[in-house]
């Protein structure tokens, strides 16, 4: 009789083997006994590459590529891109064939940029509509609720009282516009500095000193949480 898994990797391991396998080998193996790194070095080596969010009725999957490689991965054909998926996320290995062509594959860009102007008489952009953010921190859609709120705290009233003005709107682009922007930019130094040399390199990689500094120092372990939980500009319901 086959054993019940007991500890919760055992229970990840039967369903996705690859991803424990890297884990104690390579992550608590391999790069955990290297003497040259300090232990907080070796608790930030991750190792990740395909994303899969069990959505119930489906897997949304993530496959990470560096910017411009994409011509190269489909060179390789559909059967080597299908194996490196079921590879990687074993669950999925009855379902790879569901993918017939590259037309099944979705390209997402990364892009990261905004409008010059987020309104004109009778229109306002917020959100996504307004700004293109990067997924690193996974805070679109905070950003995106709060530009909402503080559209509702500056509208409401004139909306409600008949006298709201172009003015009214742009209220909303300029106190949403810093936030955005900072956001932005911190995305930026995060993509520069920790994403592409993770994934340009094929050697040994050394956390930067920002990661080394973020993660030195207590406060700005809390300071990151806060930043990619709550942002730069918290907005709080005020109508
Ligand atoms: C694959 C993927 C994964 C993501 N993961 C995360 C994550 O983990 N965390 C995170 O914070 N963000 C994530 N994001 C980003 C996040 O989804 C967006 O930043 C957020 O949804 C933006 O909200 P929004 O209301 O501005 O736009 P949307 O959520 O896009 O809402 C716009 C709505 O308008 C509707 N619409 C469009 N055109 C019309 C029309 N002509 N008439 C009527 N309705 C229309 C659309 O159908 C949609 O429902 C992810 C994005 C993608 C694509």
């Amino acid at each position: 009789m086959a054993t019940q898994p007991t500890t919760a990797r055992d229970k990840v391991r039967t369903f996705t083997p690859k991803l424990i396998e890297l884990t104690e080998n390579v992550l608590f193996g391999d790069v955990w006994e290297r003497p040259e790194l300090s232990k907080r070095d070796r608790s930030l080596i991750t190792v990740a590459t395909l994303i899969a969010l069990n959505r119930s009725e489906h897997w949304q999957c993530g496959y990470v590529i560096p910017k411009g490689r994409l011509d190269e991965i489909r060179s390789r054909g559909l059967d080597a891109f299908r194996a490196d998926v079921a590879r990687l996320l074993p669950v999925a290995q009855d379902h790879v064939a569901e993918i017939r062509n590259w037309d099944d594959v979705k390209l997402l860009t990364v892009k990261v940029d905004r409008l010059q102007r987020w309104s004109r008489p009778g229109l306002l952009c917020i959100g996504d509509a307004a700004h293109a953010m990067s997924p690193v921190g996974g805070v679109g859609i905070n950003l995106a609720i709060q530009d909402a709120v503080a559209a509702a705290n500056l509208l409401a009233a004139p909306l409600r009282e008949g006298r709201l003005t172009v003015d009214h709107l742009e209220q909303v682009a300029s106190r949403r516009l810093w936030p955005t922007r900072a956001t932005q930019e911190l995305q930026l130094a995060i993509q520069r500095r920790v994403v592409r040399p993770v994934l340009d390199s094929s050697g040994t990689l050394h956390p930067p000193p920002l990661v080394r500094l973020l993660t030195a120092i207590p406060q700005f372990r809390r300071l990151a949480a806060r930043l990619v939980g709550m942002g730069v500009r918290p907005e709080h319901v005020r109508v």
